[in-house]
């Protein structure tokens, strides 16, 4: 879908793609009495380096799927997963940070226990822990929140820490499966403006998983469209806005123009989606 050079955010010229799926399809195997799902694909995709990249489609169209198998959480079924050159497979590669949907804060550890943990783990040495620890916090607004525990923290703090916890690996291409899902309408805007920060900074490629919209709409140069499952992309929207750009963009009539484009494909396919939920409700084991 991409050929060709691309920039990354310091703004050098890297040759190839910095992640491509190339005729990825998944299917779960049947289990119990269900039969296969197929979930998604088949599926190109090439990631430009350095780009902010998004993924809507109705629920249950393979989003997650799509983005586990990047991250190399899950096989793919057939065709081939690569970041940097490399084939993905039964780990998650260096240089690749998840952030999931849910607040996966431990609730056991103070914010600077949960922004180093990985680090710990990874054996990087306590002065390199607290340089790194103390920068991610400092960025991510963290700073005087170190010692609370999660439950002193509001939803968009704890999904900070979370942000904090991947930060402090310095990947090189971050997945973001719906990390504002549980937050409130502003308190979305808002974080989106925090991983514009993000992004700006690190030069990471990022991948978002989403289903609103005006959140893709808002954050991305580019957003995939997919389809009902088995999800395909539909389409690729180049949204061409300025790399310095924020949650003000809502307001321009470009914005109109690039959320009705993606409703234009949306809406057909959310209807498709529903009647797949309702046939699988209706039915029982209904899956195909
Ligand atoms: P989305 O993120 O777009 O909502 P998912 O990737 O979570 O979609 O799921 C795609 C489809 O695959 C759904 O029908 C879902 O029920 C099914 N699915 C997801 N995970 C599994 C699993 N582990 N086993 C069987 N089916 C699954």
């Amino acid at each position: 879908m991409d050929a060709g050079a691309s920039r990354n955010g310091g703004g050098r010229v890297a040759a190839g793609h910095h992640a491509e799926l190339r005729g990825v399809t998944r299917v779960y195997p049947a289990v119990a009495g269900y039969r296969p799902v197929h979930a998604l694909g088949p599926v190109d995709l090439d990631l430009r380096r350095g780009e902010f990249f998004s993924v809507v489609g109705p629920s249950g169209c393979g989003k997650s799927t799509l983005l586990e198998v990047l991250a190399g959480l899950q096989p793919p079924s057939e065709g081939k997963v690569s970041f940097e050159g490399k084939p993905v497979h039964g780990q998650v590669p260096e240089g690749v940070g998840v952030v999931f949907q849910e607040d996966a804060s431990f609730p056991w550890l103070t914010v600077w226990d949960n922004a180093a943990f990985g680090l710990r783990r990874a054996g990087v040495d306590s002065a390199e822990i607290e340089r790194r620890v103390g920068d991610a916090l400092a960025f991510m607004g963290l700073k005087d929140f170190q010692r609370a525990y999660p439950a002193q923290l509001s939803g968009g703090m704890r999904q900070r820490v979370c942000i904090a916890r991947t930060l402090v690996l310095q990947p090189r291409l971050i997945l973001l499966d719906e990390p504002f899902g549980a937050l409130d309408a502003q308190t979305r805007l808002l974080m989106g403006d925090e991983v514009l920060r993000l992004w700006r900074r690190t030069g990471a490629t990022i991948l978002l998983i989403t289903h609103a919209l005006d959140e893709a709409a808002m954050l991305s140069d580019r957003v995939g469209v997919m389809s009902a499952r088995p999800g395909r992309f539909l389409d690729l929207v180049e949204t061409k806005w300025p790399k310095e750009r924020d949650s003000t963009i809502v307001s321009e009539a470009g914005f109109g123009e690039v959320t009705a484009r993606l409703w234009h494909h949306l809406r057909g396919e959310s209807m498709k989606a529903l009647g797949q939920s309702g046939a699988a409700a209706a039915g029982g084991r209904a899956e195909a």
